[in-house]
């Protein structure tokens, strides 16, 4: 019986591969250049990490969350987002000793259980960075603009993409802000979809961001968070505003934007692309100032983001991006032609790739034919070796692009390939 992968979980195939390496490289350059540095965090944590870090009451860890027990009955989760885990990690190795502010970022698949869509999936690839322990409102500023430098570093239209930016306040502005939109949203809870009726109990700030059509002309009325924040929160935002405009980065202020975690204070954002449709979030962030504390580590205010890999491959292929592989993968394919010649061939390959030349050969017993179709094309050489070049110690390097052929020495081409291939 064959044995089919998991329904929204899927196979990144030789030949997607280089894209996503070459995403990879530009995103872990990017994060480089603004100072951070690389963790790497389990996939697996203790399920609590996320109900109380992420929150019992928010959908990722309500209704999406893999969780399992392991052998002894220990509660585990596949981890839905990572600043759980970069957080517990913080606390757990001390990184706040030193006093200063810790820059890490991170790269790697997440897990919820989704319905599965274009642009959604059930394990999906996250790149983010967190920088825990300042409060400085320059530092929501350099939080979107290494987004916003990353973008760019990609080739992606800024006109197709729109950054919405708010804030939610401080804990302390919460509950007052909640109950304000229970009591704006109360009286026509009968117009809003089932879903709403719901959070308007648990959670009226998650009505927010419902996309029902039946919802908006409610949501559109509701009162803003910025008008119920406190004043430290709206001169911390203004001066977020102030520094993301001396960089030059463009935004709108969005009153309705609310993110999907509890974690977050004051201010949240967003990276839209316009060619996403639906699942248009290309990343999105904030601060969470009190998780740190949350979790049981010293007070740390912190600032960060998360993007979608599988979104930024969606984007980059709509805008016709040329694919990562379209040079030959290989510097060189073997042909050799004979027994003989198989076995000195397979010591030059060996040679080949110890002086760091990428080289292959034929192992499916194919005729010379097929095999110079193969070498043509997968490779910018091929090195063929017949029991003539055998005979007079040659090689017959050819050139597939150009059908230049030369006879080289073999001992010459063995002990310094590079002379040969430019
Ligand atoms: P979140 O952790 O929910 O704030 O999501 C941050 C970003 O991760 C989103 O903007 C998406 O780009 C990406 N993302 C979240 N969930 C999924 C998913 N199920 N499939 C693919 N990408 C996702």
């Amino acid at each position: 019986m064959k044995v089919e992968s998991v329904r929204g979980m899927r196979d990144i195939l030789p030949e997607e591969a280089p894209r996503w390496q070459k995403l990879e490289q530009e995103i872990r350059a990017a994060f480089a250049l603004y100072g951070y540095g690389e963790i790497r965090v389990p996939l697996v944590e203790r399920a609590e990490l996320f109900s109380r870090g992420v929150g019992e009451e928010t959908e990722v860890v309500e209704k999406q969350m893999y969780v399992f027990p392991d052998r002894k009955g220990l509660p585990l989760a596949l981890r839905p987002e990572a600043t759980a885990s970069v957080v517990r990690a913080y606390i757990e190795h001390g990184l706040h000793a030193t006093g200063d502010l810790a820059k890490l970022y991170y790269l790697g698949p997440m897990f919820r259980y989704e319905k599965p869509q274009l642009g959604r999936q059930r394990q999906f690839h996250q790149y983010g960075v967190e920088a825990i322990g300042s409060l400085d409102p320059a530092l929501d500023a350099e939080v979107m603009d290494v987004a916003a430098y990353l973008m760019e570093k990609l080739g992606l239209d800024r006109k197709r993409l729109t950054l919405r930016l708010n804030t939610i306040g401080c804990r302390k502005d919460r509950e007052p802000y909640r109950e304000a939109l229970r009591r704006h949203f109360l009286p026509q809870q009968a117009d809003l979809c089932p879903d709403c009726r719901r959070r308007l109990e648990e959670n009226p700030l998650r009505i927010l961001d419902c996309k029902q059509p039946q919802c908006q002309s409610a949501i559109a009325a509701a009162p803003k968070s910025l008008d119920h924040v406190c004043e430290a929160c709206r001169e911390h935002f203004t001066q977020v505003q102030e520094f993301v405009q001396a960089l030059g980065i463009r935004y709108t202020l969005d009153p309705t934007l609310v993110r999907g975690l509890d974690y977050y204070t004051r201010t949240v954002f967003e990276l839209c692309a316009e060619d996403l449709g639906a699942q248009d979030a290309l990343l999105g962030g904030g601060r969470y100032d009190d998780l740190v504390e949350l979790l049981g580590g010293p007070p740390a205010p912190a600032v960060g983001f998360a993007g979608g890999m599988e979104r930024l491959v969606l984007v980059l292929s709509g805008q016709g991006a040329p694919p990562g592989a379209a040079e030959p993968a290989l510097e060189v394919y073997l042909v050799p032609i004979g027994s003989d010649a198989k076995r000195e061939g397979a010591k030059l390959l060996a040679s080949l790739r110890r002086h760091g030349i990428s080289a292959d050969t034929d192992y499916m017993g194919r005729s010379l034919r097929k095999t110079m179709q193969i070498a043509g094309r997968s490779a910018r050489y091929a090195a063929i070796l017949g029991p003539d070049e055998l005979a007079r110690g040659e090689i017959k390097l050819k050139d597939l692009a150009s059908g230049e052929e030369k006879a080289i020495g073999l001992a010459q081409f063995t002990a310094d390939p590079h002379t040969f291939i430019g």
